[in-house]
């Protein structure tokens, strides 16, 4: 395929800018071909007209037409082969062999939301006619246009075909993409996909638009933009906090679901730095150091109780850290995030640097760092719970058990969190698990925290600043909930009512009728 640098609005692909810029290779700093041009205002407002347009009638298709769409995306993106994995490998310095899997990830995803709809009961239909008057049917609806923003530490699975995108075409909205700056190739071999895709199953011209951008202008315009109905996001807690509050200035304010920073505290409890502190260390170097440290989910804390096996534990994970090469990190400015971020964190009081890593020749390498801090000084200082992007944990060690609770109540919200240890760690550290359960989207227990698997159960959310709306989750089919809303139909003829709502269940969906769950 090739590219050619312009935005899609809807079918139509559009130049109009005077912005151009480049993708860079962060591995040797070059700059990659063809230029891009930044969409103007006019075109971000000419995308959600027609993304407005589409809509009347997306809305409209059957879950079954619109998983036919949502099938043939992930049919066209396979369709892109190895020519996808290469471009965004040099667009991003992330490896083929983990791209490759990105891409098993993204298409996985588009076809699980394709069951969801397909099968149709996730509009959770209700029906009441057990009291004496009206007949009362709801069921969640599609909220309209939503404006989506591709993430640059996920290019494929949380980009301009990843979840955002996946549940808000499967909800029945239409959807304006900005592409991320970073990787604009694979955008646009996607968004070319998504077109392609659009076409061929007959969908409406303007159900996908995707928007270039290098200045904060084109996200700025469709956070503004009033046929925007709500608004999907991952990336800098900055960004992210930018676009809900130009959200709720808008004079009708919209949802904003940014999902942010986020520091993964783990809790390494007695029995496990007993039982397992050898498997402990191995597994959380690996889990720091994967996609060189740039995952949402990364562990950023580790607290633990002193004690010789904390002491022990410590020391191999210090040898680990001691022995793993940098990678290359997604762009300079993420790069240079991280070494002011590392240097922040050691200026700050009892922070010393216990291990780090090889540098790797890279123009933009994220060496592991290993820190470590005393409980009281970590609760001394909030600085040290904010997110530094890239292959570093923060251990901390604490004097006893009250002193992880309190590290515990202390912190704010976060996307997980983990608690290492034997049943009857668990057990005693009960108050532990309720502190927690507060805090974060997902508890994990002897797991780590990266790898978030794509099904029915998962939350990849959690209370603010780790998302802006904790009711929600970006990962998994509960990620369709943040793009519907309710809608009861009050005293309607049979006839027209939606097929959810008909008397004989058509569609032959989960239904809740007067108090009974039945299909
Ligand atoms: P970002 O700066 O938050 O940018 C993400 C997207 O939002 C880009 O398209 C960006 O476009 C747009 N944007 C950012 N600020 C905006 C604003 N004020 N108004 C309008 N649009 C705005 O994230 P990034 O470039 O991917 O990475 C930078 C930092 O984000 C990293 O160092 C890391 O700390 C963090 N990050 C965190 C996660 C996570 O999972 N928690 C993931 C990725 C990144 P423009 O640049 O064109 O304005």
């Amino acid at each position: 395929m090739e590219l050619t640098g312009e935005n899609f609005i809807g079918n139509t692909r559009s130049a109009d800018g005077s912005v151009i810029f480049q993708a860079v290779n962060p591995a040797t700093g070059e700059d990659l071909q063809p230029s891009y041009v930044e969409a103007t205002g006019d075109e971000v407002d000419q995308a959600f007209r027609k993304a407005e347009e589409a809509f009347k009638v997306y809305r409209q298709k059957s879950g079954t037409r619109r998983a036919e769409l949502l099938e043939a995306i992930a049919d066209e993106i396979e369709a892109l082969g190895d020519q996808l994995i290469r471009r965004c490998s040099r667009e991003t310095g992330l490896t083929e062999g983990h791209l490759n899997g990105e891409r098993g990830r993204t298409v996985g995803q588009l076809r699980l939301f394709g069951k969801v709809i397909r099968e149709g009961s996730w509009v959770d239909a209700r029906i009441d006619t057990s009291k004496e008057g009206p007949d009362i049917r709801s069921m969640k609806m599609a909220l309209g246009p939503v404006g989506i923003f591709g993430a640059s530490n996920f290019p494929l699975a949380f980009s301009v075909a990843g979840g955002d995108t996946a549940s808000a075409l499967a909800a029945g909205c239409t959807i304006v993409v900005k592409a991320h700056p970073a990787h604009p190739g694979t955008c646009e071999m996607v968004g070319g996909a998504i077109r392609k895709a659009v076409e061929e199953t007959g969908m409406p011209d303007g159900t996908f638009s995707m928007v270039q951008g290098t200045s904060h202008e084109v996200g700025q315009a469709m956070v503004e933009h009033p046929l925007a109905k709500a608004i999907g996001f991952t990336g800098s807690f900055k960004g992210g906090k930018a676009l809900y509050d130009a959200a709720t200035r808008r004079p009708e304010p919209i949802p904003v679901y940014a999902e942010m920073g986020s520091t993964n505290p783990m809790f390494l409890l007695p029995g496990a730095l007993k039982e397992q502190g050898e498997e402990l260390a191995e597994g959380l170097v690996n889990s720091v150091n994967l996609g060189v440290g740039q995952f949402c989910t990364n562990p950023g804390l580790v607290a633990y109780q002193d004690s010789d096996e904390a002491r022990a534990f410590q020391q191999k994970v210090s040898e680990h850290f001691k022995k793993a090469s940098a990678g290359t990190m997604l762009t300079a400015g993420i790069q240079s995030a991280y070494k002011q971020g590392l240097e922040k964190l050691l200026q700050q009081e009892g922070v010393r640097l216990v291990a780090d890593g090889k540098d790797n020749g890279s123009a933009t390498p994220g060496v592991p760092h290993l820190l470590n801090v005393s409980s009281k000084d970590f609760l001394a200082n909030r600085f040290l719970e904010e997110e530094v992007f890239g292959p570093s944990t923060l251990t901390i060690t604490a004097g006893g058990k009250q002193d992880l609770v309190a590290i515990a109540e202390n912190l704010q919200g976060h996307l997980t969190a983990t608690l290492y240890g034997t049943e009857q760690d668990l057990e005693e550290y009960s108050e532990l698990v309720r502190v927690l359960q507060r805090k974060v989207g997902r508890l994990i227990f002897n797991g780590f925290p990266t790898g978030v698997q794509v099904n029915h159960a998962m939350v990849h959310g959690g209370p603010f600043p780790a998302t802006t709306d904790a009711r929600a989750t970006s990962v998994g089919t509960l990620a369709i909930e943040r793009f519907v809303r309710p809608v009861c139909f009050q005293g309607f003829p049979e006839e027209q009512l939606p097929d959810e709502l008909k008397a004989d269940n058509p569609l032959g969906i989960g239904r809740l009728v007067n108090w009974e769950r039945t299909k």
